[in-house]
């Protein structure tokens, strides 16, 4: 059986440029990872970053998936269901329950996105109700969509779709706006998009795909929007499998605790990026990027240390 120096979870930013580094550390790993891209691809304007003027979420990942692949590195689309501690290191179980073996382990296992927790969310995905505007925009051309959110996810969302829908609702349950002042003042001018404050989804209407959305106001009657389709954009959370099997420090939102090495609370295995308590959590590609690169370089230096055979 192979045994890998390091095994990367996740396939996001963090993950790519850990990789990036310990490829030139000459560290034996693989990354593994569901969703290639992680949940940036699910951005479609990017404006932050310091080498693009402006790219795609999906553009941006390829770009470094490319530089990663180029190193010869080996990218698995996979999930990890589980994950042992060792003597000398960890197993890791892939969904075909294969065991993987590695001296460490990084987790960059991101986030995902919310749910709203209503009544019939589930029976709309993919029938009106989508998280992606990357993904599934285009199928609302000339067509009326809603957007739930008031921070920069769901501001780049109507943005966008008011590129390509006839109507835009950004549906808001406070009374300002917050986020990148930049796109705050881009939804504030924007003829198509109409924002609503102070409102909650309360509910879902369609026969067998999305055709209505009650409203919930703490002041006034309960409205109803006649819409094609809702993104909603209401920020993500950590997913707790690995870090629950692993027994490791979090906050009590379920982000990984690290140090400034990124190592968790568990010897040899590091987390980076948004599933992390680091940067000040503020979960941006550049942060991400950077905790990778230092969990990279600490996990290399825990090597050479430890001297693990
Ligand atoms: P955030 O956590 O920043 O915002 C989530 C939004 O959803 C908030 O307005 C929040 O309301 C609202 N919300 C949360 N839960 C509910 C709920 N149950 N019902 C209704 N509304 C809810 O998440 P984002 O995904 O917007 O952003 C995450 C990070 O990613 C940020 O750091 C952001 O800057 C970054 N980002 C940057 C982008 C860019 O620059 N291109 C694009 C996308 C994200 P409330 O305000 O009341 O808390």
């Amino acid at each position: 059986m192979t045994k890998y120096d390091l095994i990367i979870i996740g396939t996001g930013p963090a993950a790519y440029t850990a990789s990036i580094y310990a490829a030139r550390y000459k560290l034996k790993h693989i990354i593994i990872g569901e969703k290639l891209g992680g949940l940036v691809t699910e951005t479609n304007k990017i404006c932050n970053f310091p080498s693009e003027e402006e790219i795609s979420g999906i553009d941006l990942m390829k770009k470094m998936e490319t530089r990663v692949k180029n190193l010869g590195i080996n990218i698995l689309n996979d999930k990890i269901i589980d994950i042992q501690k060792t003597k000398d290191g960890f197993y890791v179980t892939n969904q075909n329950e294969k065991k993987i073996k590695t001296k460490t382990v990084l987790l960059a296992t991101g986030t995902k996105s919310r749910k709203l927790e209503i009544n019939n969310e589930n029976k709309y995905i993919g029938k009106g109700v989508s998280h992606c505007a990357t993904c599934d925009a285009m199928f609302y051309k000339n067509k009326n969509v809603a957007i739930i959110g008031g921070s920069d996810s769901a501001h780049v969302t109507s943005l966008y779709l008011s590129k390509i829908a006839k109507k835009v609702y950004q549906i808001y349950r406070k009374d300002k706006l917050r986020g990148d002042p930049t796109w705050i003042e881009q939804v504030k001018n924007n003829k198509k998009i109409e924002v609503i404050f102070n409102n909650n989804i309360q509910e879902l209407k369609g026969d067998k795909i999305l055709e209505e959305i009650i409203l919930k106001n703490p002041y006034q009657k309960n409205k109803s929007l006649k819409v094609d389709g809702l993104f909603i954009k209401i920020g993500s959370t950590p997913d707790g499998l690995l870090t629950n099997k692993l027994k490791l420090a979090q906050d009590k939102e379920g982000y990984i605790k690290v140090n400034n090495q990124q190592e968790t609370s568990l010897q040899g295995v590091w987390a980076a990026g948004d599933v992390t308590t680091a940067s000040n959590k503020l979960k941006q590609i550049i942060t991400a990027c950077s905790e990778g690169a230092i969990a990279a370089d600490s996990i290399f230096n825990f090597m050479q240390r430890k001297e693990i055979p």
